[in-house]
């Protein structure tokens, strides 16, 4: 392992690549291979200042430039993410151990980002009523609000900035991307292709750290707005704090998402499906199926199928194209993980896959195999928290009512899915189920960048969501002038 002779990353301030102003640095590992690959800075509140400050200075010229001349250069970045996907996807793979098949597919996201916002000249548009009262017309006209303080998770390093950024910027707003100190590498990247596409100094920077520069962000009074995407506890911190400093905010919080499989699924597409929810990404996504109510009558068989395709999975380092399942984040996150296993245990579900295996075979690289449990019940902690790793706990229920009655004791809300051939069960399940991302015969309910995307209950603190035209409200103000021509 090599421990030391690594670089510590720089902050992105103005347009140049700055040491931070601190003495501490956390390692950042190639979580494969348990290797160190960079030293992240843990930028202090100067550091935050100094970006926000400069941020300011940027705003005041980059909101003047007309909105298509600024779309224009997220067309040549667009492109010039385009030419270097592979590149981008190997550099999550890296960082984050998701397979290089995952991170490709994650950069896709984030390009998809881009081109929605690209749209600018359109979607900034106003609209005008020539004759709101006699001799009286109105219009609306709309503005960006500011310097905006993105804070984002080491599970999706590439994609969950591209929700914030593309948009914000595209509307005239400047940026102080604090990506997760976890995952720190994919998001210079990010500025140096920006900078390639000409985007004017100071509208985009990063300042690398820890909670030091989450709470700069959330105090600083010329941060206008936050966009967070992390946990629970974190979110509801975030919001909490920067709607006291009144800020605008919207917290993209944790998850425990449910599949419900019924008797007339289709259970060859739905146990694939359900696979690749669980155990893909190392099921650190929150979209990830953790739970899945399948009706007592085709529960055996649809364990059966399940596992088998559970034991067919390759785990590995996710640089290798045959590789599924990649690494837990951390060490520390492989070991939480091995215990909610034994609580599980502890707790009287029955353990029909022990992931624990895999996990004693690779000593190299924070893995843990696929981990299923059957007859869970909603009083047991693998049922209520999310665990973020590949663990997949399944209740036995009657129908779908009880189904969606389980379902709704979460205190999570992101996503939930329906297996079924039959159109009723699927209307009764958009109406009754709590979940902000449905999905029907799928397994994850992917965020898109052209509709808005979050959860609800404690998945999400906020009002407006991320992507579609939720974001561009997020990201802009709005004027009305009423005008009498006489
Ligand atoms: P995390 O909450 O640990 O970290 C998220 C960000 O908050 C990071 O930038 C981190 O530096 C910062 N942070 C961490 N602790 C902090 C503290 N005490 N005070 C201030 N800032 C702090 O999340 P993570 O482990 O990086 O990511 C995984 C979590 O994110 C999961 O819970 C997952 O469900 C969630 N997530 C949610 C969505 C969504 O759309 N709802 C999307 C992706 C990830």
């Amino acid at each position: 392992m090599t421990k030391t002779k690594v670089d510590v990353i720089k902050n992105y301030v103005g347009g140049k690549w700055m040491k931070a102003n601190c003495d501490r640095t956390a390692e950042v590992f190639n979580p494969a291979t348990g290797e160190v690959i960079a030293h992240v800075p843990i930028s202090s509140q100067k550091d935050v200042d100094i970006a926000v400050e400069t941020a300011s200075q940027a705003f005041q010229s980059w909101k003047e430039v007309a909105v298509p001349r600024r779309a224009r250069i997220l067309f040549k970045y667009q492109q010039l993410l385009v030419d270097n996907w592979n590149e981008l996807a190997e550099l999550i793979t890296i960082e984050n151990g998701k397979s290089v098949k995952e991170a490709y597919g994650e950069v896709q996201r984030g390009i998809e980002c881009v081109e929605y916002a690209a749209g600018a000249p359109s979607l900034m548009m106003g609209s005008q009523l020539p004759s709101i009262a006699t001799d009286l017309e109105s219009g609306v006209y709309r503005y960006p609000i500011g310097v905006i303080g993105g804070i984002t998770p080491f599970n999706f390093p590439m994609m969950v900035p591209a929700w914030m950024f593309p948009m914000a910027i595209v509307t005239g707003n400047t940026f102080v991307l604090k990506p997760s100190e976890r995952t720190p590498l994919l998001a210079n990247r990010l500025a140096e292709l920006l900078e390639e596409a000409g985007l004017p100094e100071g509208v985009f920077n990063i300042v690398h750290g820890g909670h030091d520069v989450v709470n700069g962000l959330l105090d600083h009074k010329d941060v206008s707005a936050i966009s967070f995407v992390g946990s629970q506890p974190v979110a509801e911190y975030v919001y909490k704090k920067g709607t006291s400093n009144l800020k605008r905010v919207q917290a993209l919080a944790g998850a425990k998402n449910h599949s419900i499989v019924l008797k007339d699924a289709d259970l060859e597409n739905a146990t694939t499906q359900i696979i690749s929810a669980a155990f893909g990404s190392a099921g650190e996504r929150c979209m990830a199926c953790s739970v899945v109510a399948v009706e007592e009558e085709i529960a055996d068989q649809f364990i059966e199928m399940l596992v088998n395709k559970a034991n067919e999975l390759k785990i590995g380092n996710g640089l290798n194209e045959d590789v599924f399942l990649g690494p837990v984040i951390r060490e520390q996150h492989k070991h939480r993980t091995l215990q909610y296993i034994e609580t599980g245990e502890k707790e009287g579900a029955k353990l029909i896959r022990d992931g624990r295996e895999d996990a004693d075979t690779k000593r190299e690289g924070y893995f843990v195999g696929p981990t299923i449990f059957d007859h869970v019940t909603s009083e047991m902690k693998i049922w209520q928290d999310e665990i973020f790793a590949p663990v997949l706990a399944i209740s036995r229920v009657g129908n779908l009512e009880s189904a969606i009655n389980l379902t709704n004791k979460s205190r999570f809300a992101n996503g939930a899915c329906l297996f079924t051939r039959d159109g009723g069960y699927v209307r009764t399940f958009r109406e009754k189920i709590d979940a902000g991302m449905l999905g029907v015969n799928i397994g994850v309910p992917a965020p898109m960048a052209f509709f808005p995307f979050s959860g609800w209950k404690d998945s999400f603190y906020g009002d407006l969501h991320a992507n579609g035209k939720d974001g561009l409200e997020f990201y802009t103000r709005k004027k009305v002038l009423t005008t009498r021509w006489v």
